[in-house]
C-alpha cells in the first residue's frame, strides 16, 4: 500500500484519503511492518528470561539498541526505549530535576511540545524561562547570548523542528552556546527523525527524544538519548534498561522502530528532499498567489514536508479542515495533541499570530510517498472549498 493515499477505513463505507497529516502519526511502512510480525513471532521471549529463548530475545533487543544508536550517529550516548516521546521528556525532567537542588532554573523554548512544556512545569515549578520566539518562528539567539551569563540555566530545552510549522531551530548554535557555558540541553527530535539530517550528539552532554509513529514505526516505540551515566527512573518496579526505565520492553515494535529509521535514513541520503521540498514550494506559492494564503515563517529554515498557511478570512474560518475532510483529505488545524481545543494553539500566539488568524490556520505534513499530483490534488480542493465558504 502506497502510505500517500488510500486508506480503507472501518466507518462502513470505503474512502480514500489522501493523508496530509503525517506531523500528527505517519502510517506504518510495510517493511516495519513486516518486521514488527516477524519479530513478534520469532523473538516473543521476555528479554528479561533466564532461558534461551528470553537470551534470544536479549540480543536482538541490544542489536536494536546500537543499530538505532548508529541510525542517530550516535557514539558516545546510551539510548533508553520508552512508549512514546511524551514519556521520554516526562522521565527526562523528572531525572534532571533529582539531579539539581530546588532552586535551579531551566530554559525551554516557548513552542515546545505540550509534552515538554508541561513535564518542565511539573519538575520545575516556577522555575523556568521561556526563551523568546522571534516573528520568523525561530528562537531568539540573541537574548540566550545575552542572558545565559547572568541567569546561568542548569538546562537549555529547544525542539529540533516544530510540529505545528516544520520551522527547523538553530540547534547548532544552541549547542555552541551550551558547550561554552557546559549547559546541559534536551533536543525534542520528533519531527526531524527520519526527515532530514540531526545535530551532532557526542560532543555534549546532550538529551534528544524521538518516537517511531512519526516516521512510519509502530505505536509504542519511542526512545530517550541520554549521556553515559546515572539515571534516575521514573517508572520503577523492573531491572529493565539497566534499571532506568521498569517495564517489559516492546521489542517487535523496537525492532520495527529501527526498520523503518533505516528506510527513511536511505530516503535522506538519496537527496529525495529537495524535490519534495520544490513540490511543497509550488503548492505553497499556488496558495498564496491564487487563494489569499499567508504561509507562516516562509523565510525560515523549515522541514521539507510541512506547511502552516492562514487561509483567507470567510465567513466560517473553523470549516476548511472538516470540508478538506469531506473532500478527501486528511489535514490538521495545528498539533493533533491539542486539536479539539477552541483556543489558538501557544506557538501560534509566541509567533505573534491573533486568534483570528489562528482560528484559520491549516496545518499539512506530507511524507517520503507523497507525490506531486497529490498537492495539486490538494491545492484543487482548497480552492473549491475557497469557494464554497464564500458562498
Ligand atoms: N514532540 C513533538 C514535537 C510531537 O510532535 C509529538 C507528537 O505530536 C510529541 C513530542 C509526542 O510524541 P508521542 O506521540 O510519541 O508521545
Amino acid at each position: 500500500m502506497d502510505p500517500g493515499f488510500s486508506f480503507a477505513s472501518n466507518l462502513g463505507t470505503l474512502h480514500l484519503v489522501i493523508y496530509f497529516d503525517h506531523n500528527a502519526t505517519s502510517p506504518i511502512l510495510d517493511s516495519a511492518l513486516a518486521e514488527y510480525t516477524s519479530v513478534a513471532r520469532e523473538f516473543f521471549g521476555n528479554p528479561s528470561s533466564q532461558h534461551r529463548i528470553g537470551s534470544r530475545a536479549d540480543r536482538k533487543l541490544e542489536e536494536a539498541r546500537s543499530a538505532l544508536a548508529s541510525l542517530l550517529g550516535d557514539t558516545s550516548g546510551e539510548i533508553i526505549f520508552t512508549a512514546s516521546a511524551t514519556e521520554s521528556a516526562n522521565m527526562f525532567f523528572h531525572h534532571f530535576s533529582r539531579l539539581h537542588s530546588d532552586d535551579a532554573r531551566i530554559w525551554i523554548s516557548a513552542i515546545e511540545h505540550p509534552c515538554v512544556l508541561e513535564a518542565a512545569k511539573l519538575w520545575f515549578p516556577n522555575r523556568f524561562s521561556l526563551i523568546p520566539l522571534l516573528p520568523s518562528g525561530v528562537v531568539d539567539l540573541e537574548w540566550m547570548n545575552s542572558k545565559i551569563g547572568t541567569e546561568k540555566p542548569k538546562l537549555i530545552a529547544v525542539m529540533n523542528a516544530n510540529n505545528e510549522t516544520g520551522t527547523i531551530q538553530p540547534i547548532d548554535a544552541i549547542l555552541s552556546l551550551a558547550k561554552q557555558t557546559d549547559t546541559p540541553c534536551f533536543i525534542d527530535a520528533v519531527q526531524t527523525i527520519g526527515r532530514t539530517s540531526l545535530p551532532e550528539l557526542n560532543a555534549h552532554s546532550v538529551y534528544l527524544s524521538g518516537s517511531a509513529h512519526k516516521f512510519g514505526g509502530p505505536r509504542g516505540a519511542a526512545f530517550l538519548r541520554t549521556p553515559e551515566g546515572s539515571f534516575t527512573p521514573l517508572l520503577v518496579g523492573g531491572p529493565q534498561e539497566a534499571r532506568k526505565r521498569a517495564g517489559t520492553e516492546n521489542l517487535p515494535a523496537i525492532a520495527a522502530m529501527v526498520t523503518a529509521l533505516t528506510e527513511q535514513n536511505q530516503q535522506i541520503t538519496s537527496g529525495q528532499a529537495s524535490l519534495h521540498e520544490q513540490a511543497k514550494a509550488h503548492f505553497e506559492e499556488r496558495i498564496e498567489s491564487t487563494l489569499g494564503a499567508r504561509v507562516l515563517n516562509k523565510e525560515s529554515d523549515r522541514l521539507w514536508n510541512t506547511v502552516s498557511a492562514i487561509m483567507p478570512e470567510t465567513g466560517c474560518p473553523g470549516r476548511w479542515v472538516v470540508k478538506l475532510d469531506k473532500k478527501g483529505f486528511a489535514v490538521s488545524t495545528g498539533s493533533a495533541c491539542s486539536s479539539g481545543k477552541e483556543a489558538a494553539s501557544h506557538v501560534l500566539t509566541a509567533m505573534g499570530v491573533s486568534e483570528n488568524e489562528a482560528s484559520r490556520v491549516i496545518r499539512i505534513s506530507s511524507s517520503w510517498n507523497t507525490k506531486n499530483e497529490e498537492w495539486d490534488a490538494l491545492y484543487d480542493a482548497l480552492a473549491e472549498v475557497k469557494n464554497e465558504l464564500e458562498s
